[in-house]
């Protein structure tokens, strides 16, 4: 069992997806001491953190109403945010504070009178946007901010490896393992049976080696987690 105490390693959390949502929760739980392992089926940070236009959204027609006051929270939360990230990783994640052009539809503004007075655009229309200056709905201007998307992934998984947070690339989970009804561990791709004990391997160490050395106590599937059976 020596090599087996080794060879595997436990975290104190496992995020399953290293996107910007992913990626930003491991920094945070890093500051608090946990560590953390982020399990990503592809490359951290290449699906829709990847896509995404990089617009910081705060304002009610864009979003449910369930989600403003998370959607304020962030957008106030951001500056420090992309301070940090910059600081730490030495990449620039261009926060723009120029605002959001936006064309109001005929619904929006019969649920929304006040509209185009409230939010007035600052200059015209052509001047600011000269490719827009034929759409023939009202636009009106939001004080948001924007980043670059892909600078922003980037700097945050820089951020997250210096702080050591572990990341697997290339590992799908494929089910979340319970003990007593709590979360011990994740079974990968790799794996095609449960282990006996409640946690499985680290999918970075050669799995077919270890199980060689463990024989009959061997955890059996291929994934990450807790393996000492303890539960911690
Ligand atoms: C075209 C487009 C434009 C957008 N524009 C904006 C915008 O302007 N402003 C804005 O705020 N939002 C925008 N969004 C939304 C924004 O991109 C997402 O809300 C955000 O990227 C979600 O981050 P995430 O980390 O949850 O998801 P993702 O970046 O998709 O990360 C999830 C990760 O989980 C991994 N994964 C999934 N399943 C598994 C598994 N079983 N095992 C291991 N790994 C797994 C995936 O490979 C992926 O890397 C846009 C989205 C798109 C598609």
């Amino acid at each position: 069992m020596l090599l087996y105490n080794q060879t595997v390693k436990t975290w104190d959390v496992i995020i399953i997806g290293g996107g910007i949502i992913g990626l930003s929760l491991s920094i945070a739980l890093r500051k608090r001491g946990a560590t953390v392992l982020i399990v990503e089926r592809g490359e951290p940070g290449r699906e829709a953190s990847h896509a995404a236009a990089g617009m910081l959204a705060d304002f009610p027609l864009e979003m449910p109403p369930e989600l403003q006051p998370l959607a304020t929270a962030s957008a106030c939360m951001y500056p420090e945010f992309v301070h940090e990230l910059q600081d730490e990783s030495g990449i620039k994640v261009d926060l723009r504070d120029q605002g959001t052009i936006f064309f109001a539809t005929p619904d929006h503004l019969r649920e929304h009178p006040g509209l185009a007075t409230d939010c007035p655009l600052p200059s015209p229309l052509e001047e600011l946007e000269p490719a827009l200056g034929q759409v023939n709905l009202p636009a009106i201007y939001l004080k948001e901010r924007s980043v670059d998307p892909r600078a922003l992934t980037a700097a945050t998984l820089k951020r997250a490896r210096h702080r050591d947070v572990d990341i697997s690339s290339g590992t799908a989970v494929t089910e979340v393992l319970l003990t007593n009804g709590r979360a011990t561990g994740v079974g990968t791709g790799q794996s095609t049976d449960r282990g006996q004990q409640p946690g499985v391997v680290d999918p970075q160490v050669d799995l077919a080696e270890l199980l060689d050395h463990l024989g009959s106590e061997a955890v059996e599937g291929g994934g990450v987690g807790d393996v000492d059976g303890s539960g911690d």
